[in-house]
């Protein structure tokens, strides 16, 4: 487009939750579909310096991208919807903002002053903000503040975004999303949250430009008048964000609302009167509305109370499930509950087995269980890194007859000596103790499954482990039965295990769900709701 690139804060108040990262991720979607180029970054205000080290229930699923970055499940999103790849630069923190400073503090950098918070800070947080448009050339960079306006941790942000939009002008917009509750007892919908809400805004020097009000009923055009006279905004910026049926119905009801046309307007930009083509979208979210069959697929893991902390395994069933027109019921099944006189039960009724990544040894038993029947009694089966380990233990005890397999994961104390089926490979990795995180080449044997599955025999996924197979066991595995039929090039690691001799059993030591988007579904959820579909079926 040859023009500067164009900044858009996402800010949130009233109350968490509101889907600050799905409205952004829409409003990205709608500009795309313009023939925009487009990024968007989220801002997280906690202390930590990513997510890897959180636990997933406290913050859901940690999503990582090609270049090995651990960050927020909203990155999830944006790759989800836009078909593009994020990095590091579209996830910072408080943390690594602190952690920079620090550095060039010890540098000598700021040498003889005093550092601040304003201006060293806010600095270091806009430098970060203005990275992406600097180096890439966006269009748009849509920058999504986490956290709640009126926090204490978000005060740096929103100053940030203050200078920014003294600095930038017109060439940055300011989006604020709100709720409007309804009161049952009342009848009515309340503007004052978000009058209160655009007010703490204020009082720190930020006028928003556009107010996105999330609500359960819609929003009169009298109701919107008064929300824009009392908050400074024109009528047509009060956007309605009705409750939807399913995340994906977002863009379109954004469209509905000219969300997009509003930004570029405020932005000084014209736009086409014709809408943003989302032909390819409509075309997902039809299928994905009207499947022809319904198929059950077992999840196991040990963070189901949360379902955020599978939130991109759940994502590429919808994409695996609209394309093979189908619904894909996930019933989640807790590792820690599987045990060998009731997995028979518990897994009655499914159509295939998802065993999910997870760490450390809580759950394990349950979840080589659960193996072990999906093994035995042909159920297609899909293992994603700590499921893969789990498989392939289960294999070595059940079928080799290695009593002791397992990871060395486990606690080093455990009673009986391990057979490290599982380990560290500090050699191979040279980085032990740490994990392979990003993406890696893999190499498929040609005929296998994988192979199948992708059309190709050279691919790559992303990582987040730290314990590979033992290859010193490799051809006792493979003389019983279980190939290795991904190979990293490189290293010779074992990046993908599968039994020829079952209809559908495949195991990845990499991450596929993190690739998973609206407009390629990844192959390997394909192939296995496919597989589920038509195998699963037959055993019910
Ligand atoms: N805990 C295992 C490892 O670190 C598996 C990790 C995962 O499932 N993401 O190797």
């Amino acid at each position: 487009m040859g023009q500067k690139t164009k900044y858009i804060f996402v800010t949130g108040g009233v109350t968490s939750s509101l889907g600050k990262g799905i409205i952004s991720a829409s409003l990205a979607k709608l500009l795309q579909g313009r023939g925009h180029s487009v990024t968007i970054q989220k801002l997280d205000p906690y202390i930590n310096i990513d997510p890897g080290t959180l636990n997933p229930y406290e913050h859901g699923e940690c999503f990582v991208t090609e270049d090995g970055a651990e960050t927020d499940l909203d990155l999830g999103h944006y790759e989800r919807f836009l078909n593009i790849n994020t990095s590091q630069a579209n996830n910072i923190t408080t943390g690594r903002i602190y952690q920079n400073v620090i550095t060039k503090e010890r540098k000598g950098d700021f040498l003889g002053k005093t550092v601040q918070v304003i201006p060293h800070i806010t600095d270091e947080i806009k430098r970060c903000i203005k990275i992406l448009g600097n180096e890439h050339n966006y269009d748009f960079v849509i920058t999504e503040i986490g956290g709640t306006v009126g926090d204490i941790e978000s005060l740096p942000y929103v100053e940030a975004v203050r200078q920014l939009k003294w600095e930038m002008g017109n060439d940055c917009v300011v989006v604020h999303l709100t709720l409007v509750p309804y009161l049952a007892a009342a009848g009515e919908l309340k503007t004052k949250p978000t009058q209160h809400s655009v007010k703490a805004l204020l009082e720190l020097g930020v006028q928003p430009d556009i107010l996105v009000c999330r609500t359960e009923h819609k929003l009169t055009k009298d109701l919107k008048r008064k929300i824009a006279r009392f908050c400074n905004v024109n009528p047509e910026a009060v956007v309605e964000s009705i409750d939807a049926e399913t995340i994906y119905d977002v863009p379109l009801l954004m469209e509905e609302e000219k969300l997009d046309c509003v930004v570029m307007d405020k932005l000084g930009m014209s736009t086409d009167p014709k809408n943003a083509d989302l032909t390819q979208w409509h075309r997902f979210l039809d299928r994905h509305k009207n499947p022809e069959t319904t198929i059950k697929i077992g999840l196991v893991g040990k963070y189901i109370e949360l379902k955020d902390a599978y939130k991109s395994i759940v994502e590429s069933f919808v994409h695996a499930g609209a394309e093979n027109g189908t619904d894909v019921e996930i019933v989640w099944l807790h590792s820690e509950d599987i045990n060998d006189s009731n997995v028979a039960n518990q897994l009655s009724g499914l159509q295939g087995l998802l065993v999910a990544p997870g760490f450390g040894e809580r759950g394990i038993g349950g979840k080589i269980e659960a193996i072990k029947y999906a093994r035995e009694n042909g159920l297609p089966f899909l293992g994603i890194c700590l499921g893969m380990q789990c498989a392939v233990i289960e294999f070595a005890r059940n079928v080799l007859g290695l009593d002791g397999a397992h990871t060395t994961e486990i606690r080093e104390d455990a009673a009986e000596p391990v057979i490290a089926i599982m380990e560290d490979q500090k050699e191979i990795n040279k980085m032990g103790g740490t994990m392979r995180l990003g993406a890696y080449p893999c190499d498929l044997k040609e005929g296998s499954k994988a192979h199948q599955i992708y059309r190709h025999l050279e691919i790559s996924e992303r990582h987040r482990h730290r314990f590979e197979f033992n290859n010193k066991y490799l051809a006792d595995f493979e003389s019983k039965g279980m190939v290795a039929s991904g190979i990293n090039p490189d290293n010779q690691l074992v990046e993908v295990v599968e039994i020829p001799n079952h209809p559908w059993f495949v195991g990845v030591q990499f991450h596929p769900e993190y690739k998973s988007t609206v407009a390629e579904p990844h192959p390997l959820f394909v192939g296995f709701v496919k597989a589920a579909g038509e195998i699963g079926k037959s055993l019910v």
